[in-house]
């Protein structure tokens, strides 16, 4: 936590305003949420796929504008939980709606306005505000549509706002983002201005790694596979990036599709986020991928912790 500001000497009535708050981004799997925060940050951070609970840990996503600073938290989707991992998914979604200053409830225009009861029972228990933002509007073709869904959103919850949008497209969130800085409390900057996530930069290569698992592996495998920094060594500044890490699977036939035939599809999974890295790094990377066995990883509370799946405040 940085120090608080030094304290203003000038009369009240001159001292700048400032508003800080969390917002948290909830909805069912696969809607748009990560791909929301992506766009709200201006830049990638939560990694996005095409398959649903992608997702696994709560990752704060920070931006700092003048006069304010919102730190949103991006979620595992809402959705019964399923084994340990699911528990430890479900737990981190149920927390994100705690102790917050506003909630975005994220879902798609091309379904009908009625919320799970999944979602149903996690907004109840939000006490901030709620807004909803209509994501994936660009796949609506008759923009007329998108009154009488608004409507029937305003029937089932009673939003403070809502907002159509297209996170994909950028359509919206500016909207979106001007609603949210006016529901956060007066209060000091709660990170330093420069601060993207709190995530520290080996998670967000493990993330940027497992990504491209979800899209380069099919089925059950990206779900049984988790990754794993063990060092990450940054020379110098300009230097190059060296980064050693291990992708964990259930079994022998995970381990044998993750490498794939004469270790092709290991080398995908590599040059991909070895492509992403260098983007978000700016420097060369050197990216060594182990593919090891930790059987029913899932099902273990001590392997679900070393692979960093582990309830924090
Ligand atoms: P999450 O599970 O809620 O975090 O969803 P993701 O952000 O991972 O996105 C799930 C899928 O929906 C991905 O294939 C995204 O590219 C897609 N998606 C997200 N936002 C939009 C949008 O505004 N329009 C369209 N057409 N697709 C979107
Ligand atoms: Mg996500």
């Amino acid at each position: 936590m940085p120090d608080p500001p030094p304290r203003s000497t000038s009369l009240p009535d001159a001292a700048p305003v400032h508003r800080a708050g969390f917002v948290s981004l909830v909805g069912r799997p696969n809607v748009g949420k990560s791909t929301l925060l992506n766009r709200l940050l201006g830049q990638k951070l939560a990694i996005v796929s095409p398959k649903a609970q992608t997702t696994r840990n709560r990752i704060r996503g920070i931006r700092t504008v003048p006069g304010a600073q919102l730190v949103y938290v991006d979620t595992p989707g809402l959705h019964p939980p399923h084994g340990k991992l699911g528990r430890f998914m479900a737990a981190t979604a149920a927390q994100a709606l705690e102790a917050v200053d506003a909630v975005v409830l994220v879902t798609e225009a091309s379904a009908p306005a009625v919320l799970d009861p999944t979602v149903a029972a996690a907004l109840d228990t939000a006490r901030a505000p709620v807004v909803l933002a209509l994501n994936k509007i660009d796949l609506v073709r008759d923009r007329t549509r998108l009154l009488p869904l608004l409507d029937g959103y305003r029937r089932v919850y009673a939003f403070r706002e809502l907002v159509p949008l297209s996170a994909t497209q950028g359509t919206g969130v500016d909207r979106l983002e001007a609603v949210l800085l006016g529901l956060l409390p007066l209060g000091p900057a709660l990170y330093p201005a420069d601060t993207l996530t709190d995530q520290p930069e080996t998670f967000f290569v493990a993330e940027t790694i497992r990504e491209k698992l979800f899209l380069v592996t099919r089925h059950e495998v990206p779900y049984a596979s988790a990754v794993r920094v063990d060092q990450l060594v940054d020379r110098d500044a300009q230097g190059p990036i060296y980064v050693r890490a291990g992708i964990f699977v259930e079994r022998e036939s995970q381990k044998a599709i993750v490498i794939g035939a004469g270790g092709r599809t290991l080398k995908r999974i590599g040059q991909a986020a070895r492509r992403d890295l260098e983007t978000f790094f700016g420097v060369q990377v050197y990216l060594e991928l182990q593919v090891r066995i930790r059987r029913d990883w899932r099902q273990d509370d001590r392997a679900l912790r070393e692979l960093g799946y582990q309830l924090t405040s």
